[in-house]
């Protein structure tokens, strides 16, 4: 056999046993978005939240930041985070500290988080244990006195309860009620309850988080018991609907829109059409990847689905600028996510 026809057979072999859904892009990072010369617009307690969720504890290919534990530093470091964020992003709550809230409602806040306890719901997810350290000007401190003092000053009537039910659902369990500052009583119930009965149309990330926080009540209720029966079946009679309609959704190009599940409209205002389903998209990728196989989009919708937002990741409409910290890190992460799903 000539040496030609050998190599065609071989490479024939090859290409056979390789899975015909090979990845377009073999890892993705955040370093499109993250440089140097933009550092200012990750460099914030939100933009720090998403790279700590992309990376995890490890090391990262962003200039200047090592690795999750460095970034961990800066956010539970009161005098490392002033010196990076310019100003402290801790204030005073009760008896205790909180981050400060930095959204559009709040007044001369400059520096804080996008939202209230983005960085508990963070630190939960990647299961930092309570006793790490939180180091502040007036003195040591745990993350267990950050989550006693957003207990303490927890109400279900917040604009935005999705970030305090995921650290709440990670930390909390077997507890599932508590008192807050105001004498009220709070439980899991109650919280699974209050998040069901949010319109996702007044939701930031078209309301995606509320149905990760559901998730993760879900998952520590299957564990812990915390919710009382009628809101553990409303709970599964809502999760597995929404789930399948995203499902249904899915446009002919492999993306999503805002109105990915039912009750959602249209809107994009302020973002534009891309960038409202680029957010939605990467959001979802990224929450189905984590899910039990018959509870997500089939494989096939899954890597239309990566493919084509990999595909709007090379756009010129995607900068290296603080709004698209968010929709970048959530899609890479959820575009890795699915080419690394077991069979
Ligand atoms: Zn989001
Ligand atoms: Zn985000």
């Amino acid at each position: 056999m000539t040496s030609k026809r050998w190599r065609s057979i071989v490479l024939l072999m090859a290409l056979s046993m390789t899975h015909c859904s090979r990845p377009p892009e073999s890892h993705l990072t955040l370093a499109p978005i993250c440089k140097a010369e933009n550092r200012s617009a990750w460099m914030s307690v939100s933009g720090l939240c998403h790279i700590l969720a992309f990376y995890g504890l490890g090391p990262t290919d962003l200039p200047g930041i090592a690795s999750g534990k460095e970034i961990i530093t800066l956010l539970t470091d009161e005098a490392a985070a002033a010196a990076a964020f310019g100003r402290s992003p801790f204030v005073k709550a009760g008896e205790g500290v909180r981050y400060a809230l930095f959204d559009e409602a709040s007044w001369e806040v400059a520096v804080g988080e996008a939202h209230r306890d983005q960085c508990l719901a963070t630190f939960a997810a990647l299961d930092l244990p309570l006793h790490t350290p939180v180091r502040l000007n007036s003195g040591a401190r745990t993350l267990r006195d950050l989550l006693a003092e957003s207990m303490a000053g927890f109400d279900l009537d917040r604009k935005e309860i999705a970030w305090s039910a995921m650290a709440f659902a990670r930390y909390l369990p077997p507890l599932s009620s508590w008192t807050n500052r105001a004498g009220i009583g709070v439980s899991f119930s109650a919280l699974a309850n209050a998040l069901m009965a949010i319109d996702l149309n007044s939701q930031k990330c078209a309301g995606v988080h509320v149905i990760e926080a559901l998730l993760a009540i879900e998952a520590a209720d299957a564990v812990h018991l915390i919710l009382d029966p009628s809101t553990r079946n409303a709970l599964r009679s809502r999760l597995n609907p929404t789930l399948r309609n995203a499902g249904e959704r899915q446009r002919s190009d492999g993306m999503w829109g805002k109105s990915w599940c039912a009750g959602m409209n249209d809107e994009t205002e302020p973002m534009s059409p891309f960038q409202m389903s680029f957010l939605v998209t990467g959001h979802l990728l990224d929450l189905f990847a984590r899910l039990d196989s018959d509870r997500r989009p089939d494989r096939a919708s899954l890597e239309r689905a990566a493919r084509a937002l990999t595909a709007a990741m090379r756009s010129t409409d995607v900068r290296p600028n603080g709004f698209w910290v968010c929709p970048y890190s959530h899609a890479a992460r959820g575009v890795n996510a699915v080419w690394k799903l077991e069979e």
